[in-house]
């Protein structure tokens, strides 16, 4: 089954199209074959193009490039994470290897951004890990004395402080990081399809059926052609199951998000004319909710196991009504109805919160896998896969092997069962943050 976008995702929408759009109209040979052109193929794909000026590198994207869900996140370039059970300093030692990693995705994105001189909305303020029950008090110190051991600097927050930075006395308590960046995801994608050197031909709507290694070439079949390619690389995310790639060590998890038109004035001044921010939960399974720099609230607050290929319009209706208590709930002042966008999107996850970056046999690489947090990271891994590929080494790809790697999991149906379940049980420990 092809994937179809959702019509609407509020970052997308705000931006002109592209246009110019080529899809494979033939049968070709590569040097080298991308699939996927969301943050960690496009990063792949410049980094290769980088590297070998005359070699012939083939990008494929399902879609329109970069519209999967890198134009559809909600736009945090996060240095610090909570919700993987990280509130003791039990695993400290694999909790630095991560921020580590996140660390180095967003200066691998600033590299980027200063080199093509991109304009992403890029916005260091910061951000908030929050609650609107008093009980999580305790859960947000550990996380305050954790990330304070690691040099994080960071505050914890009352309801009177939260109601004049975030325009809402919904939350009761949180976690203020000054370290982690917001920005607008679409503008930043775009920026990396536009940035690809002119050895990269990228064909979009261009879906892979299957793909099957013969000695030492891998043959890839798409709709109407295929591709014979020397090296290919899987940059698919949630999307690698289908796919059958490391099949036992991930899996999809499916998002939707809503945004509002831009508050007019009078709908700003009555929520006191907040600067910029965004909350993240601190019960897994709450909601994440943004302030724009541009006065539209973003908000997404459901995470499911669904068919990783489309939601129907009726079912994106379902979900933006649970948008739309949630907007109520925090800025009751505001009128209903204020929601122009509602979309889907996909995540893959592991079961101990590890990414994939590997040679899973000769000449075929995988990156991905970012458990919800993969645009510092996935651009950072795009590149790595990169240079991996091309038999080159890196401070940086020795640091993501140092890494856990992702867990086995259990085979179907249990799988499915067990992840039902988990998520149930967290939406009702985070029934009042939704
Ligand atoms: C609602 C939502 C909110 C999120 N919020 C954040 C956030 O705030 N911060 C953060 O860091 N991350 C966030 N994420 C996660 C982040 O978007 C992803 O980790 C990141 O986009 C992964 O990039 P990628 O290039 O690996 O994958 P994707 O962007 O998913 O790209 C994979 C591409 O592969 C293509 N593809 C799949 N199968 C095929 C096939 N068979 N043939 C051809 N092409 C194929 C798809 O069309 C897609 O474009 C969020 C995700 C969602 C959905």
């Amino acid at each position: 089954m092809e994937i179809i976008n959702d019509k609407s995702c509020g970052w997308i929408d705000y931006d002109n199209r592209r246009s110019k759009i080529k899809t494979l109209n033939n049968n070709i040979k590569c040097d080298y074959l991308i699939i996927g052109a969301g943050f960690t193929g496009l990063s792949a794909a410049r980094k290769l193009a980088e590297v070998y000026k005359n070699k012939n590198i083939i990008l494929v994207d399902a879609q329109i490039a970069g519209e999967g869900a890198s134009s559809r996140n909600s736009g945090y370039l996060v240095d610090t994470t909570l919700n993987d059970g990280f509130t003791s300093d039990k695993d400290i030692n694999n909790y630095k290897k991560k921020v580590q990693l996140y660390e180095l995705g967003i200066k691998a994105v600033e590299k980027f951004n200063k080199e093509y001189q991109v304009d992403c909305d890029w916005n260091e303020c910061g951000k908030y890990f929050a609650s609107s029950k008093l009980k999580d008090e305790k859960k947000a110190k550990h996380f305050s004395e954790l990330l304070a051991k690691l040099n994080f600097p960071n505050d914890i927050l009352y309801q009177k402080d939260l109601k004049d930075k975030l325009g809402t006395s919904f939350y009761k308590v949180a976690v203020y990081t000054k370290g982690g960046i917001l920005l607008n995801p679409a503008k930043l994608i775009k920026a990396m399809i536009k940035a690809l050197p002119e050895n990269v031909a990228l064909y979009e709507n261009t879906f892979l059926y299957n793909w099957k290694k013969f000695n030492d070439q891998i043959n890839c079949t798409f709709k109407n052609f295929n591709i014979k390619t020397k090296k290919i690389i899987f940059c698919t995310n949630g999307f690698l199951s289908k796919l059958d790639i490391k099949k036992r060590y991930n899996f999809p998890i499916t998002l939707t998000a809503s945004m509002t038109r831009p508050l007019n004035d009078q709908e700003f001044e009555s929520i006191g004319k907040p600067k910029e921010w965004g909350v993240l939960p601190i019960r897994p399974m709450g909601a994440t909710i943004r302030m724009t720099k541009d006065r539209r609230i973003l908000i997404r607050n459901t995470a499911e196991l669904k068919n990783p290929n489309n939601m129907s319009d009726l079912e994106l209706k379902k979900r933006s009504i649970l948008h739309e208590m949630g907007i109520q709930k925090r800025f009751p002042s505001l009128p209903r109805n204020i929601i122009n966008s509602t979309w889907s999107g996909i995540v893959c996850r592991s079961g101990n919160g590890s990414q994939i970056f590997e040679k899973i046999d000769e000449n075929i690489f995988v990156a991905g896998c970012y458990n919800g947090s993969g645009i510092g990271v996935g651009t950072l891994f795009g590149e790595q896969i990169a240079l991996m590929s091309s038999d080159q080494d890196s401070e940086e790809i020795s640091i993501i092997q140092s890494k856990k790697k992702p867990m086995w999991l259990p085979p179907q149906p249990f799988l499915n069962m067990g992840i039902f379940i988990r998520l149930l049980f967290e939406r009702i420990i985070a029934k009042s943050e939704i």
